[in-house]
């Protein structure tokens, strides 16, 4: 592997799906960095949850600890100013009939990637890893695998550079993505994920046995559907 090529830039919100990909990125990739985006979420307790996990790998996973390198954070609140998002406004969350879920940020995974590849591109990272995913798609049109392809190749070109775009995630289902965490760091990541990881829309922390949230918005529903299926799943 070539020296870029073995170092990844994790796109890292603290949440389920992103914890999974950095632990993904720190079992394969030699040097490891986090990026995390404050774009005016409705809740600050998931850019908590950010400290939490990073500091919980490297005390509970030596074997990663030193691969992890520099947290980076970038503020990108203009998000917010473009449009009303419900995860940036108090606005319902849901899906009207034939149109995008009110949730939706429209641009935010491609100004993510974009921003991350800039990044990325002073320090030598040829790897940018996101945690999308088209199986349990919540409908968002920028986490489909075909604008995350073409996005590689826009970046790619437009910056000279040799960025591979990496979504682990991307063909699993929920349940699976629970069976990826416990292949990669076993029962030790599955209770990281659990505890410290923050998922929900609505920014809960009532505790359940798949994670904290409210446990009736969208991301929980989600979530918890997961984790009772490969729960189920993995019964003998
Ligand atoms: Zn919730």
């Amino acid at each position: 592997m070539t020296d870029t090529q073995d170092k990844a830039l994790v796109l890292f919100s603290g949440g389920q799906d992103s914890t999974t990909c950095l632990a993904w990125a720190l079992e394969r990739f030699a040097h490891v960095e986090t990026l995390g985006f404050d774009y005016g979420q409705r809740h600050a307790v998931e850019l908590a949850a950010r400290g939490r996990v990073l500091a919980a790998i490297r005390e509970r996973f030596p074997r990663w600890a030193g691969r992890l390198k520099d947290d980076h954070l970038l503020v990108t609140d203009v998000l917010a100013r473009l449009g009303e998002s419900a995860l940036t406004h108090a606005k319902p969350i849901e899906t009207p009939e034939g149109g995008l879920p009110t949730t939706f940020v429209p641009g935010r995974n491609i100004l993510f990637f974009t921003l991350a590849a800039a990044l990325a591109h002073g320090r030598g990272i040829g790897r940018l890893v996101g945690g999308m995913c088209e199986t349990d798609f919540s409908g968002y049109p920028d986490c489909r695998d075909d604008t995350l392809k073409a996005l590689q190749v826009a970046l790619n070109l437009g910056m000279e550079a040799r960025f591979v775009v990496e979504t682990p995630l991307m063909w699993l289902t929920k349940a699976q993505s629970w069976a990826l965490a416990e292949d990669l760091g076993g029962e030790a990541l599955v209770r990281l994920v659990v505890e410290e990881t923050h998922t929900c829309y609505l920014g809960e922390r009532t505790p359940h046995d798949w994670g904290a949230g409210c446990g009736a918005c969208p991301a929980c529903a989600l979530r918890a559907k997961g984790f009772a299926e490969w729960r189920a799943g993995r019964r003998p």
